[in-house]
């Protein structure tokens, strides 16, 4: 059995920080006794935030964004392109898009790839609501955001096929990035760049 060092809420906390992406145990740690010295400032704050978001948090059901309210913030903006509408793979990308300002028209989350060896089919992905999206008319251009990985290229094949009956045109964000790097990850420049240069599918 394991020491006890700290009562159990404490533990809770850094058990549940230690599940957050790029933490592991020690820095949960590090991140539990850092919000416990600054109380008022950090853990008052974050667990009100938390509590606010459990509650409100909803996906969009036209795009597939999380947001508090939906249709999302996006969807709902009259400012953007409704001509044009950009596909990823997951929430984040479509964070990276807009924090880069790549992007101004409309988007859709297909919520992961493909994937043989992972039994991820096209039913488990939202693939129908993006070909009924499309099928709507008005969307001109659809432009495949999705990583240069075989599953996120794999993906982008076959959306490209289920949507060639339909009058959109199809391009591919032109990738000068290594295979398997996550639009999360690039540089708000590359990003950019990437979106610019599209290629036709
Ligand atoms: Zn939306």
């Amino acid at each position: 059995m394991t020491r006890r060092t700290t009562g159990p809420e404490i533990e809770r906390l850094i058990q549940a920080l230690a599940k957050l992406p790029g933490l592991g145990p020690r820095s949960a740690r590090r991140a539990a006794l850092h919000l416990i010295k600054n109380r008022d400032k950090l853990l008052v704050p974050l667990a009100s935030a938390a509590a606010e978001a459990r509650d409100k948090v909803t996906v969009c059901s036209e795009c597939g964004n999380v947001d508090t309210i939906d249709p999302c913030t996006l969807c709902n903006d009259p400012r953007r392109d409704r001509s044009s509408m950009c596909v990823v793979e997951e929430v984040g990308d479509l964070w990276a898009l807009e924090r880069a300002s790549a992007w101004s028209g409309l988007y859709h989350v297909l919520g992961g790839t493909l994937s043989a060896a992972e039994g991820v089919r096209p039913e488990d992905l939202s693939i129908a609501k993006l070909i009924a999206r499309i099928a709507e008319g008005g969307i001109k251009e659809v432009v495949l955001a999705v990583n240069a990985t075989v599953e996120g290229q794999t993906t982008a094949h076959y959306i490209t096929e289920q949507l060639s009956p339909l009058k959109a045109s199809i391009s591919r964000l032109a990738h000068g990035v290594p295979v398997g790097g996550e639009l999360d990850y690039l540089g708000e420049g590359t990003l950019t760049a990437g979106m610019r240069a599209r290629r036709p599918c």
